[in-house]
């Protein structure tokens, strides 16, 4: 992409109404527009980072055996009435009418649409175990949207739904989601740590948060801190083995992990104390087995083996793409703005032109250019007319991995500087040497 026919509208100034750093940047860097309180647009810079993210998640659920549909933003009243939550959700929950008088909303969830989609079809256990998932936007009405994308009112959310004959199978569905937002998170270059989450009233349930680790945070969380040197597990792992997968998540839950709302003081000081992490965390995917909730009052049901016809086991498991977008920002960014990490990064390499209507440079430039598109390598071209000194400020804001400075003194020695966002670390080399750094 050449920078002079993107839209990417960068802002100087440092926007009063942003608290937060990751909100800051977003909006200086031209990637987020608020269009009302928590309601925002994404512009083409933001749009590129929320499919990288949306991608791995997608490739991560797939991975992990569940399925993807699509549901609508807009739902029937009387679904919820169905599950009593119709007037229990109150007023984070968008109502609507149509023109028929027709009560309907905006969807904050779709425990109701899943389960009345699950009931239409299947009926015997031979057609389980089940994982649908999909991408959609949701709207809550928050009492307080802030700090950008990472408390919106509308949001994206990866949703997915599990249907099992029983525990047994629902506690794998549970392994399975567990093990994939491990890596899911991992992938975006983020650690994540799975806490003990409040699970609602009906015993037996299980929940957990995942959180990662800010100081812009919201959640107050406590954890051990060998989990921060975890292994997270690879793309091998075979998501049928039950065994294998209940290895991992014992791993994975065998320290003390929560967030304030389940804390335990007593058993946290028992830790020794350079083990203990306390901090504030950021919510990126919470996953639940909540049983029968839903199953038994909508009707969801499966014949087992026996013949005998009772309510689906589920579960949900959330992913919030949109707020990741934020806290990817939060976890890597300095004074000079964002260093994305590649696998989320709007394009992968950003190329320079130090001397904007110079022969040798414009020359240069094009070749290598045109050589990364050749290679399937996403490049920005900043070919604006701006001194060198605009063009690293925008480069350093913008955060691509990696910039090619193409300066006139270098060239004349056959030479061009790569620079590395991460670390700012700078290496002089020909342009074929810099083109050699990057493959598909
Ligand atoms: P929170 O406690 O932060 O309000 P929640 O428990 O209401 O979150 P879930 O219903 O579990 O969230 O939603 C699944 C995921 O959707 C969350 O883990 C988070 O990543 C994302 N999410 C939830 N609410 C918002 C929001 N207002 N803005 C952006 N993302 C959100
Ligand atoms: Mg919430």
């Amino acid at each position: 992409m050449r920078l002079s026919r993107y839209f990417l509208p960068i802002l100087r100034e440092t926007p009063k109404e942003a608290e937060i750093a990751s909100h800051r940047l977003m909006l200086r860097a031209g990637m987020i527009r608020q269009e009302a309180a928590g309601i925002y647009s994404f512009l083409p810079l933001g749009l590129r980072v929320l499919q990288k993210i949306c991608r791995i998640v997608r490739e991560e659920q797939d991975r992990s055996g569940a399925i993807e549909l699509l549901m609508p933003t807009i739902q029937p009243a009387e679904l919820w009435r169905e599950s009593s939550r119709y007037e229990a959700y109150g007023k984070e929950m968008l109502r609507i009418e149509d023109r028929h008088d027709r009560d309907m909303l905006y969807g904050p969830t779709n425990e109701e649409m899943i389960t009345a989609i699950f009931r239409s079809y299947v009926r015997s256990y031979k057609d389980l175990p089940l994982n649908l998932y999909h991408i959609q936007w949701k709207f809550r009405d928050e009492v307080r949207p802030r700090f950008g994308l990472m408390r919106g009112r509308e949001f994206l959310m990866k949703d997915a739904y599990s249907f099992d004959v029983d525990f047994a199978g629902a506690k794998h569905a549970y392994n399975r989601m567990f093990v994939a937002y491990l890596r899911t998170f991992a992938r975006m270059g983020l650690r994540s740590i799975p806490m003990v989450a409040e699970s609602g009233p009906i015993g037996g349930n299980l929940s957990h948060e995942f959180i990662i680790l800010a100081e812009t945070g919201e959640s107050e969380v406590f954890c051990h801190r060998d989990y921060l040197n975890f292994e997270v597990p690879g793309p091998k792992v075979d998501f049928d083995n039950v065994a294998e997968l209940q290895a991992i998540v014992e791993q994975w839950t065998s320290l003390y992990a929560a967030t304030s709302e389940k804390h335990d003081a007593a058993a946290f000081a028992g830790l020794p104390a350079e083990k203990r992490v306390s901090a504030r965390g950021i919510e990126v995917g919470h996953i639940f087995y909540f049983g029968t909730k839903y199953s038994a009052p909508m009707k969801a049901l499966v014949a087992g083996p026996d013949g005998v016809e009772r309510p689906v086991h589920m579960g949900s498991y959330g992913i919030g793409p949109s707020r990741l977008v934020g806290a990817v920002i939060e976890a890597f960014h300095d004074e000079a703005g964002i260093k994305w990490p590649e696998p989320v990064a709007p394009f992968r390499v950003m190329i320079l032109n130090l001397k904007q209507g110079a022969a040798e440079t414009g020359a240069a430039c094009e070749k290598l250019y045109a050589a990364l598109a050749a290679k399937g390598i996403e490049a920005l071209y900043h070919d604006l007319d701006e001194r060198p000194g605009a063009k690293f400020a925008t480069a350093d804001l913008i955060g691509i991995p990696w910039q090619i400075l193409v300066g006139p003194r270098s060239l004349a020695e056959g030479k061009v500087e790569v620079k590395r966002r991460a670390d700012g670390t700078r290496e002089l080399m020909s342009p074929a040497a810099a083109l050699a750094r990057f493959s598909a």
